[in-house]
């Protein structure tokens, strides 16, 4: 087993440009548009086009350079991505912009987390057919294009083989009935991937995955929540009502589904994604342990008692090499995506172990800062990092589930011995 990664000279040029981005442009707009409740659109263009123009899309395509439609007719998009190693890449983005505004980056123009199930799943005409739909991004006059990914419902987040939203097949049409909640970007989506049952008794066995377009007759949007963080992306409900969806969007075609390949587009959705999450849990996380680090080297180190700032520089060593060790975790979740090798207890590892980290980093960033942490006012973004960062232990698997799978795997690894 190799556990040797290192970065190309482009990812390394990459990760400087955004972390510059990052500080001169996005940050200082952050609390605006958390307050506004959402991005304006121009911005979100001009970012998108800028993603593209830095020779990958991997910031706006959830993972992954297929949402330039030009090239999504590429029947294999493995040996691509590992060329550019997209994960590696994604995940160094996402940190970096993450730390300037966790909410852009969910805000971003492209298939999102849409993306990755049709890149797993889909055929080559599906491919081509649903992310040709973000080639515009260049074209003024075109309106801006978001995917979507809809798994959770009321009754089922962690439990997804509980889902009971339904499908059955109706001469060269399916027809979905059923709810999606919580679902990012799901009232501006020109698709959305929604999962859905032939039968609940059967649990993952029933499972399809369709790419539900936006318009089709049945499928409309229910309430938009008002969130404690990450106010500036949008969180939708989805209402599908008898919607007939054509059988050309059954994801993967019908002989995907013998066995339990509908659940698995689920579970390879997150193999992809768990690293990219913690990497924006990391970004908020030292965000967050930057602030305290310089608040404590202008508040305590020459005007306070030296015992005080000892305990507080304890703190601050845990919540920094808690943040290292996970960024390590995450980085090699990436590298094994990008070699095309299994990383599931990895990615679960990373995701629960970022998140977990970073909350730490926002829970002592507040306390050691003491009221001056809990204050909003302008420039003063310790108070939104608290609000954003708890989801991160709560989407893509919450922390409980995350350490459920890793137990899993590792009493299944112990058994090869
Ligand atoms: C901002 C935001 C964006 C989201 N975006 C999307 C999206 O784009 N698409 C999408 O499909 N979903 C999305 N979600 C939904 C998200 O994935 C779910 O909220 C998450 O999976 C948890 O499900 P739940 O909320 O139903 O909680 P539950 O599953 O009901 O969990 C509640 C608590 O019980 C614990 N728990 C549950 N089962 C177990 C168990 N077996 N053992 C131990 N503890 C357990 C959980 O860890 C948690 O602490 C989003 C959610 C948020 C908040």
């Amino acid at each position: 087993m190799t556990i040797e990664f290192s970065f190309s000279k482009k990812h390394l040029e990459m990760r400087e440009g955004i972390r510059g981005l990052a500080k001169s442009v996005i940050r200082p707009q952050a609390l605006a548009w958390d307050r506004a409740g959402g991005i304006p659109e121009d911005f979100l263009r001009n970012m998108a086009r800028l993603a593209t123009s830095m020779g990958s899309n991997a910031m706006t395509s959830g993972l992954g350079d297929e949402s330039d439609g030009a090239r999504a007719d590429l029947a294999d998009a493995g040996d691509r991505k590992k060329k550019l190693g997209a994960n590696l890449f994604g995940v160094l983005a996402a940190e970096e912009l993450s730390w300037g505004d966790p909410g852009l980056l969910l805000c971003l123009p492209g298939p999102g987390l849409g993306g990755p199930p049709v890149r797993a799943s889909g055929t080559p005409e599906q491919k081509k057919r649903f992310f040709s739909v973000f080639k515009d991004l260049h074209d003024d006059a075109a309106p801006l294009q978001w995917g979507a990914y809809g798994l959770t419902e009321p009754a089922a987040g962690s439990d997804v083989a509980g889902i009971r939203a339904t499908c059955r097949k109706d001469g060269k049409h399916w027809v979905l009935s059923g709810r999606k909640c919580y679902i990012t970007n799901g009232a501006r989506a020109a698709w959305t991937v929604i999962f859905a049952t032939i039968d609940p008794s059967l649990g993952r066995a029933g499972h399809r995955a369709f790419v539900v377009e936006k318009g089709t007759p049945g499928f409309s949007v229910g309430r938009i929540e008002d969130k404690m963080g990450l106010r500036a992306s949008e969180t939708a409900e989805l209402v599908l009502e008898d919607c007939r969806v054509p059988e050309e969007n059954l994801l993967g075609g019908e002989e995907k589904y013998v066995s339990k390949e509908g659940f698995m587009t689920a579970m390879k959705t997150f193999d992809n994604t768990r690293p990219l999450v913690g990497a924006m849990a990391l970004g908020i996380g030292r965000a967050a342990y930057e602030y305290t680090c310089e608040f404590v080297k202008k508040n305590y180190v020459l005007s306070r008692p030296v015992p005080r700032y000892a305990a507080i520089a304890e703190r601050l060593a845990r919540v920094g090499r808690g943040l290292e060790a996970a960024r390590t975790l995450t980085w090699r979740a990436a590298w094994l995506a990008d070699e095309g090798e299994p990383n599931a207890k990895e990615a679960s590892m990373s995701k629960a172990m970022a998140g977990q980290a970073a909350i730490r980093a926002c829970i002592e960033a507040v306390e050691i800062c003491g009221a001056e942490g809990s204050i909003a006012k302008d420039h003063q973004l310790l108070e939104k990092w608290f609000r954003d960062i708890k989801v991160y232990d709560i989407f893509e698997g919450t922390g409980q589930i995350q350490r459920i799978v890793i137990s899993k795997r590792l009493l299944s690894d112990l058994k090869a011995f």
